[in-house]
C-alpha cells in the first residue's frame, strides 16, 4: 500500500543527488499520514517521477544517504514498480529509475519497456555504474528504451573511488561502463558526491569525465544522513574547501563545452559560477520511496530538508537560494556563510 506523505519531520533530504525520503518517513506505520502540508497541489504540477525500486546495493558507500534501509525496506516487485509507473503517468512525462542500486535486479529492461509503452518521454537510469561494464547489459537497457544514463564516479583513480564506495574493482567497472556508453553514443549525466576525501580532486575527476564523453557533470555536496551521518568526520567537507576546489572543476567542464551543475552548494559559495546551481532548474517531482509517496518533492525539500540561518536574513540572494541541507549548519553553525550583497539575477540572465 502506498502512503501519501503529509507531514514533514523536521529534517531530511538526500545527496546521492538522488532525491531521498527520510528513514523516519519510511518507517512510519502503514496508514499513518505524514508530511501533510506538502501534498497540496503537488501532483498537478509534477512532471518527473523519481521511482526508487529498492535499497539493496552492491556498494557500501561511506557517504550513502540511504544508510541501512537495504536491511529493512522491501524492494518493489516488478508488478509494484509498473503499478507506480501507471499511477504517475497522468502527471509525469519523465522517469528517474533509482534505488539503492537498480542494476542488481534483472527486471530493469522490463520496467523500462513498460515505461516506454506508457509514453514516458525521458527514462533515466541512475546507477553506481558497475554493471554498465558489460556491453550486452548496456545494449539491453538502450534497446528497452532508456534515454539517458546517470552513473556515479567519485574518484579519478581506483583507490579513491573504490575506497569511497567500499567495493574493490568498482572504479574499473564504472570506467568501462562509461566507455561502453560512449561507444553506444548515449547521453550520460555523471554524478559525483563531494566528500572530504575527494574535494581536492574535483578537477581531476571532471577532467576524466570530460574525456569519457560525459554530457553533463554534476557535483553534489554530501547530504549527511544515513551512513554519511555516521562517518561524518571522514566524510563531510567544509564549504570553504569546496569553494576552493569546485570552481576549477566547473570551469574545466565548461571550457570543454559540456554542461556542469552543482547540488546543495549555496550561492554564497558559488560566486561567479551561480549558473551551475541545479536547484532553480529542477523539475517538479513526484517521489516513490518504499511505500511512501511525496507528490511535491521540491516543496518537501525546501520545507523539510534545506535551511536558512541568520546570515540569510540579510542576504540579497535569499529568495533564489535554497540554503544548505540543514544537517550542515546544525553541526558546524553559520559562521562560514557570508551573506551576498550583490543583486541576484533577473530571470532573463544566465541562470539554469
Ligand atoms: S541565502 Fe544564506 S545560504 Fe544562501 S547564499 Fe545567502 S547567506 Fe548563503
Amino acid at each position: 500500500m502506498v502512503r501519501e506523505s503529509q507531514q514533514p519531520p523536521r529534517v531530511v533530504q538526500d545527496a546521492c543527488a538522488h532525491e531521498h525520503v527520510p528513514d523516519e518517513a519510511a518507517r512510519n506505520d502503514a496508514g499513518q499520514t505524514i508530511f501533510p502540508a506538502l501534498m497540496t497541489g503537488g501532483v498537478e504540477r509534477a512532471y518527473k517521477l523519481d521511482l526508487k525500486l529498492g535499497f539493496r546495493c552492491n556498494n557500501r558507500c561511506t557517504f550513502c544517504v540511504q544508510g541501512d534501509k537495504r536491511d529493512y525496506v522491501e524492494d518493489l516487485t516488478t508488478a509494484q514498480a509498473i503499478e507506480r509507473l501507471e499511477a504517475a503517468r497522468e502527471t509525469c512525462d519523465g522517469l528517474l529509475l533509482t534505488g539503492g542500486e537498480i542494476t542488481i535486479r534483472d527486471d530493469v529492461p522490463e520496467i523500462i519497456r513498460a515505461a516506454k509503452s506508457l509514453g514516458y518521454k525521458l527514462i533515466q537510469v541512475q546507477t553506481n555504474g558497475r554493471r554498465l561494464a558489460y556491453m550486452s547489459y548496456c545494449e539491453a537497457l538502450v534497446e528497452a528504451g532508456a534515454t539517458e544514463f546517470n552513473p556515479s564516479l567519485h574518484g579519478h583513480i581506483a583507490p579513491l573511488h573504490d575506497g569511497l564506495v567500499g567495493a574493490k574493482g568498482a572504479y574499473n567497472q564504472v570506467i568501462q561502463g562509461l566507455r561502453n556508453l560512449q561507444k553506444l553514443n548515449q547521453k550520460v549525466l555523471s554524478q559525483t558526491v563531494i566528500t572530504r576525501m575527494n574535494v581536492m580532486h574535483l578537477r581531476d575527476i571532471a577532467n576524466l569525465l570530460v574525456h569519457l564523453g560525459v554530457w553533463q557533470v554534476q557535483f553534489a555536496f554530501v547530504h549527511a544522513l544515513g551512513t554519511a551521518a555516521k562517518t561524518w568526520d571522514q566524510t563531510v567537507p567544509r564549504y570553504r574547501d569546496v569553494q576552493k576546489h569546485l570552481p576549477l572543476a566547473l570551469d574545466l567542464v565548461r571550457a570543454a563545452g559540456r554542461s556542469t551543475v552543482t547540488e546543495a552548494v549555496p550561492f554564497c559559495f558559488l560566486k561567479g559560477r551561480e549558473w551551475a546551481a541545479v536547484e532553480p532548474g529542477l523539475p517538479d517531482t513526484t517521489v516513490y520511496d518504499g511505500d511512501v509517496r511525496i507528490g511535491d518533492y521540491a516543496r518537501y525539500r525546501l520545507e523539510a530538508g534545506k535551511a536558512h540561518g541568520p546570515p540569510c536574513e540579510v542576504c540579497t540572494w535569499q529568495f533564489a537560494c535554497e540554503g544548505p541541507w540543514h544537517e550542515y549548519p546544525d553541526r558546524f553553525g553559520w559562521d562560514e556563510f557570508v551573506p551576498r550583497t550583490d543583486p541576484p539575477p533577473s530571470k532573463s540572465q544566465d541562470t539554469p
